[in-house]
Order: C-alpha cells, then structure tokens, then sequence
C-alpha cells in the first residue's frame, strides 16, 4: 500500500490562547511557534490579526518560520462586500503563508446568530476564499459547528464546506465546536462527506468535552481527513483541543497509523516531545501534568513490585511503547509497595553501584518504608530519595550545616493605613569555617526562608546561583486530627540547565517541612554540580 502523508495543524497560539489563564506575549508567541515548526509541525496558527495588539504586531512582519505560518480570522460579514470589511482588510493584510477562515456551517447559527441567509452566508465563504487567494499561497476554511449542523442539515452544513472546496480553499476544516460529538458519530458523518469532498483536502478540528478529542481525531483519519489540528497539552477554550502530544506519538508508533501515513514529525523529533511539552509548561508557569499519556512524569512508572522484576526481564511486559522513543523514561517507584528490585533498577538509574546482597540494601528499603509510613513520598520527590540512599550506601558531604534559623511574621497597618504583612527570615550557616548570617524578607514565610537560606553559602554560592523554586506543594496528612496533623511539603526546583528535582520534607510544623525540602534540594544540586565538600 503507498504510503500518504497527513498534516498537522497547531492552533496552540490561537486557540490554545483562549485557554482560562493563558496570556502569550509576543516573545511567548515567537518562542513557541519556533518550537512548533522545529518539531515539524506543518501549520502553526499564530492568532488573529487585527483582535488584538498581539496578534497584530505578530503578522506585521515576515515571520520566516520554518512551517506554513497561519492567520485566523473571520469570513467577510454579511451585506458587506471584501473590499469594504475592515476585519478582513486586516486579516488580508496579515504577513502569514495562509490564512485560515471561520464560517458558520450549522444553519441555525446562520439565522439566529449572524442574522442573515443561508445563500449570503454561502456567498461570504465564496467572496473571501476568493479575496484571500488572491493574496496568500493557502486557503483554509474552518466549518464551525460542522457536526451539529451536519446532524440538524446535512444538506447545508454540506454545502458550506463544498463552497470553500469549490473556490479553492486548500483544507475544509471540520470543527467539532461544541466538543459533544462522539467518535463513531465523527467517523459516519466524515464517511458522508468525503463522497463530496476529497479527504486529502479535508481537516478534522476536535475540541475535548466529552475527553475524546483524540479519538475523535483519529476517527476522522479512518474515515478520510487528512490533517489533524490539534493543540500542544491539549490547550484550548473549556476542555481543550485535541491533544497533539498525544496524537503525534500515536500516528509514528501504532501500526495501524505508522504503516499508512508520514507526518513531518521525523523519529528523532518525536524524542523532544516530553521537552516541547514541559518546554510550554514552563513558559505558562504550570506544573506538567504528571499523569500525561507518553510524556508525564508517571507515564512508564511501575510501582508493584511484581511488575517491577517482570520489566526488569523484557520492559514490554508492562509498556505500550518504548518511554524512550518519545523522550521519556522508565520509572520504578521505589515505595513501600515495592520490592528489591525496584530500588536495585532505581540505584542503577541514578549512578549508586549496589551488590543486591549487601545488607545495607535491606536497611535502605526499611528506612524507606518507615518514612513513608510517616509521612514522606519517595516516589513523587526522587531527589529526596537519592540522597536517602546515598547517605545510607555511600557518602554525602557535609557541605554546610544550618545552626540557627528564625521567621518573623508580623501583620500590621502601615503608614498608608493598608493592612500589610511582612514576613522576615534569618538564617545562621556555618560553612567550613566561616559562620555566615543571611536575612530575607519574603511574601511568605517559606519563600522569606528560602531567599535567606540561598543568598549567602560562602564558596558554595555559585553552585546555586541558578537554582529557583518552581513549584510549591503542601498536603495535610491523617486529616481530622486538626492542628495536630503532618504537614508534607513538595517543592520542586529546576537550574540552570532546565533539569527539575522534587524534594520532600514532614513534620506537624509547614515551616520545618518546607525547611527539611529546601535544605534537600540545595544539597541535591550541590551534589550534581559536583561541589567539592
Ligand atoms: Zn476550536
């Protein structure tokens, strides 16, 4: 069978934008459609010129990325002519490779919503598909509403992609608006419509609502379409759009899609997929989603012990795909559920030689579980544990050592007559020789504490310099006891490099938890960065 090529379509940048909580920056913008056209995605939709300052200074100029860089906009409006609609100047004049149209498909948006005919509405998808080849090399129309119109008309929803294709419009995209459609649903009506259009110039544009945006999209593949839009992480207005991250590695690793179809995403690319992921994370300032199908944090965790030893012997007892073909890897939690040979493979990992018979191996296990029966997670802070097992099997320097430290929080009524609260941390570190006393003030009591703790470590200091908190969790054990309950900490960290370590810390006080963390994470990276002791 010859193979065929399917495209993909990132509208991360513009409907990815309309996520609750997302602001992309021009930079941002620049940034990830950069990452995108690397990745070796064909479309990347930058936005909507002419809504907002944004949008508009971001096809202002010739962009020259490495990918069909896409404008998003509306058809010309009902009793206008293109050459009097403001809104589409501005989308015509766009510096884009394409421009990418919304049109209403279901025949009641038609006369409710945009208040006009059907045959005007009709007229405005004919007018500006002309109007926008006439000025850029790709055409796409997008079919709003295509599925619920399709069940209410067919024979209008129908016509309205048949008038972009007819004029020309490279892709007709079939959006799933509202995200209600089912996946059996997609595959029957896209049957229909690849009877009247081709589906090599077909789009499947899916949205999450009932969590089948993937399958959704790759339903429309079995039935014809041939490019999947799609947004990194799954980004989008409400539930998202279909998640590319998911839909990449499934086209390049399942057969029934691998040996069919070629996506410009290339089999070295597709190991940057956890690091694209984490990549937008990061500039949106969110904690990746550790349960992430292919690329979280627990996507090839193994906790039981059992299965643990069985992929030990052959990985694909227990995995799907390789972890490593998508830029992931194996993990074996070491838990109190797991067994010898989850902390053997875990040390093995982590550089720490170890006989399986040496006894220490057994404490290192009671330790573990001890701990975590009072309180700490190994498996979600590996950091912490590794310095567990390094202080129990070999050696962790005594870098510094913290004699005395003291938070002060005082909430009072400054000379404004606002109610302020100031938080203000002192910290006595005895490094080598030299007692050192460092003082922070901070928007909290953890965050004054960890300033202080990292302004000053002697000759230490410029191991750390590149090291910040990214993210900050608390959990309250054995609830109901009130006061009296454990406090766990989770603080993750990342430097300079970009590499992320979770540490630990318990205790009935969120102040000590959050101390015995930080303290966990600076000695980490002490120790990765090699400091001498
Ligand atoms: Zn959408």
């Amino acid at each position: 069978m010859s193979r065929e090529r399917l495209y993909l379509f990132d509208t991360t940048l513009r409907d990815g934008a309309q996520t609750n909580g997302v602001d992309f920056t021009l930079r941002d913008k620049l940034d990830i459609a950069t990452m995108l056209a690397d990745l070796g995605i064909d479309y990347v939709e930058g936005g909507y010129p002419g809504a907002n300052p944004t949008d508009t200074e971001l096809f202002s100029e010739e962009r020259n990325f490495d990918t069909t860089f896409t404008a998003f906009g509306m058809t010309r409006r009902p009793g206008r002519s293109t050459s009097n609609d403001p809104g589409l100047a501005a989308l015509l004049e766009a510096r884009a490779d394409a421009i990418c149209f919304v049109a209403k498909s279901w025949d009641y948006h038609v006369r409710v919503a945009l208040e006009t005919t059907l045959e005007e509405n009709l007229a405005s998808i004919r007018d500006s598909v002309r109007a926008a080849k006439a000025r850029v090399g790709e055409v796409l129309l997008d079919c709003e509403h295509f599925f619920d119109g399709y069940k209410a008309n067919p024979a209008y929803a129908l016509a309205c992609a048949k008038a972009a294709y007819e004029e020309g419009a490279r892709w007709v995209v079939l959006c799933d608006t509202n995200g209600g459609t089912l996946p059996h649903e997609v595959e029957a009506i896209v049957g229909e419509v690849v009877k009247h259009v081709p589906g090599d110039r077909l789009a499947i544009h899916a949205h999450n609502d009932t969590e089948q945006a993937v399958a959704n999209s790759l339903a429309a593949v079995r039935a014809g379409v041939r490019q999947i839009q799609g947004a990194l992480n799954g980004l989008g207005e409400r539930c998202g759009n279909a998640n590319l991250v998911s839909i990449i590695p499934t086209l390049k690793l399942k057969p029934e899609f691998s040996e069919r179809f070629d996506i410009a995403v290339s089999d070295d690319k597709l190991q940057k997929l956890v690091h694209v992921s984490h990549a937008l994370d990061e500039m949106l300032n969110r904690a990746p989603n550790r349960h992430a199908p292919y690329v979280g944090e627990s996507a090839f965790a193994t906790k039981a012990g059992i299965h643990a030893s069985a992929i030990l012997k052959d990985p694909s007892t227990y995995e799907h795909v390789a972890p490593d073909s998508v830029g992931n890897r194996r993990r074996l939690l070491v838990s109190d559920q797991g067994g010898r040979s989850n902390l053997l493979a875990e040390l093995n990992r982590i550089g720490i030689a170890a006989d399986k018979d040496d006894p220490r191996l057994t404490r290192l296990l009671d330790a573990v579980k001890e701990r975590e029966a009072l309180g700490y997670a190994y498996e979600a802070a590996s950091a912490s544990f590794e310095l567990l097992a390094r202080r129990m099997l070999g050696k962790v320097p005594s870098f510094f050592d913290v004699e005395k430290f003291d938070v002060n929080i005082e909430r009072r009524i400054n000379a404004k007559g606002e109610r302020v609260t100031v938080t203000l941390a002192v910290v006595r570190v005895k490094v080598g020789d030299d007692s050192l006393i460092s003082a922070a003030e901070g928007n909290g009591p953890v965050n004054a504490l960890d300033l202080a703790l990292r302004k000053d470590l002697g000759k230490y200091q410029t191991y750390i310099s590149g090291l910040e908190l990214s993210d900050y969790r608390v959990r309250i054990l054995n609830a109901g006891t009130g006061t009296g309950a454990v406090t766990r900490v989770l603080i993750e960290s990342e430097d300079e490099n970009g590499d992320h370590w979770t540490t630990v810390g318990v205790s009935p006080n969120i102040i000590d938890a959050s101390f015995e963390a930080l303290m966990d994470s600076i000695v980490y990276k002490l120790i990765k960065a090699g400091a001498p002791a």
